[in-house]
């Protein structure tokens, strides 16, 4: 318990603000510093890999594009694949999209038809949890493409964004939890 307190410190002290990136008003949690850090990185994989590998999770899906660094270091650990939820126009093949409304306008993103197998148990995974709108798009992908999402994985969570309200009911964690911005 207490090696978990301070792997989320160490995490937490490493994440870097930046005021009013990409936009006024928004204050933008920076990750390089523990990507950049190889004891870092592999510690938050392995609070990661810790928690799930008892979870039966049989494939990873990783929101674009942060999600795709923490995603396919646990799915490595794991022994799963990883399938991407990509922002529109990036996908080759055949794909089924969601939008979800922002501040302003609306973003999609999409997964090809055939990156999920029926019934696959499955581990959603991004770098921040804010508003929850693109991790709820990921899971309508996943649903509709018959995957059974056990829950959503982020590095951290901005819970004065209630995303996770919005996620509900599917289960979410994250390392670490901001309840002030
Ligand atoms: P949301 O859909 O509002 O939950 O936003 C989640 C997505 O936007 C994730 O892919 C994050 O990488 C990114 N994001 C949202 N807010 C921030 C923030 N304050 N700092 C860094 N990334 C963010």
């Amino acid at each position: 318990m207490q090696i978990m307190h301070s792997a989320k410190e160490r995490l937490r002290r490493a994440i870097r603000d930046i005021q009013d990136f990409p936009r006024a008003g928004v204050v933008f949690k920076d990750i390089t510093p523990i990507i950049e850090d190889g004891q870092l990185f592999r510690l938050a994989v392995t609070v990661f890999g810790d928690l799930y590998k008892r979870k039966s999770i049989e494939q990873i899906v990783a929101i674009d594009a942060r999600g795709f660094l923490f995603g396919s270091a646990l799915a490595y650990v794991l022994g799963t694949g990883i399938s991407v939820v990509r922002k529109k126009g990036k996908l080759p093949y055949k794909t089924i999209a969601a939008s979800y409304d922002l501040e302003y306008g609306t973003n999609t993103v999409e997964m090809h038809t055939d990156s999920i197998i029926p019934g696959q148990r499955v581990l959603i995974i991004d770098d921040v949890l804010a508003t929850g709108g693109t991790a709820t798009a990921a899971v309508t992908l996943v649903r509709q493409l018959g995957g059974q999402v056990v829950e959503a994985a982020f590095l951290m969570e901005l819970s004065f964004l209630h995303g996770r309200e919005k996620l509900a009911p599917v289960p979410c964690y994250s390392i670490i939890n901001y309840q002030t911005p």
